[in-house]
């Protein structure tokens, strides 16, 4: 394992810390079913991307109640 030579000062650790941020994903609406999905990714509810299906999205199967 690793360890450092030398001891980070606290300004270079800060500044390290200062760089790193919480980020809220960025969320766009589908073009197809305009449900909420990721940008730059498959409809997870159509499986539509660009205005045609690229992936058949398995349907959930309701449980039946004997
Ligand atoms: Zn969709």
């Amino acid at each position: 394992m690793a360890l450092p030579k030398r001891r980070h000062s606290s300004s270079r650790q800060a500044k390290r810390r200062g760089a790193q941020k919480i980020h809220v994903p960025s969320i766009s609406v589908c073009s197809n079913c305009k449900s909420p999905k990721l940008p730059h990714r498959v409809c997870s509810v159509c499986g539509y991307y660009k205005g045609r299906q690229v992936i058949q999205v398995k349907k959930k199967e309701k449980k039946e109640k004997k």
